[in-house]
């Protein structure tokens, strides 16, 4: 209700950006806004600990900025999921189709270990392609996956739909 507003109201659609036909959801103005992202900070903890989460795995990039402060106050570690190549220990990758190629991603393979329970945090769910390998990584590790929160989903991507097999029926909250 009150906080969707706010939070809308700080998201920038910018037009034909990576590429021409793309409206991409730029929340930078949401981060710049204290109290919004205080509030968006606040939700995100509220769904994380409510499903009992234990770790929080955040995605690169903007999954680290919004998935911080959110291990912070929700008081559980903070896993960086990468984009392959980035991390100097020892990993687990998965790969993954992107419309056109494939993309790959990494944990530290000792940063997940049996009994976490993880909520992966990301900004926008799209095609849901990113979040579908992480709950894999997070799984390939040996950790059980808590959930899914995402500010927010594109509904006419079906990344929701994409996604529920590897959920298996862990929630995804998107607010
Ligand atoms: P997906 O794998 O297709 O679901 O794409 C999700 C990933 O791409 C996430 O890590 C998002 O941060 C990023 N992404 C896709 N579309 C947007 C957008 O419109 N705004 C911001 N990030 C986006």
């Amino acid at each position: 209700a009150e906080i969707t507003t706010l939070l809308l109201s700080r998201i920038r659609d910018v037009a034909d950006y990576p590429e021409p036909g793309v409206m991409f959801k730029d929340i930078t103005p949401l981060l710049a806004d204290p109290v919004a992202f205080t509030a968006l900070t606040d939700a995100l903890a509220e769904v994380t600990v409510r499903h009992g989460a234990t770790k929080i795995v955040g995605l690169e990039a903007r999954g680290f900025i919004l998935g911080a402060p959110v291990a912070v106050r929700a008081g559980v570690g903070f896993i960086p999921v990468r984009k392959a190549g980035k991390l100097p220990g020892a990993t687990l990758s998965q790969a993954y189709d992107l419309e056109y190629g494939s993309a790959e991603i990494e944990v530290h393979a000792e940063d997940l270990v049996a009994g976490d329970r993880v909520m992966v945090i990301d900004d926008v769910l799209a095609t849901g392609g990113t979040a579908e390998a992480s709950l894999q990584l997070i799984r390939r590790a040996g950790a059980e996956v808590a959930g899914v929160a995402v500010l927010m989903e594109l509904g006419f991507l079906a990344g929701r739909a994409r996604l529920e097999p590897a959920l298996a029926g862990a929630p995804l909250e998107s607010l």
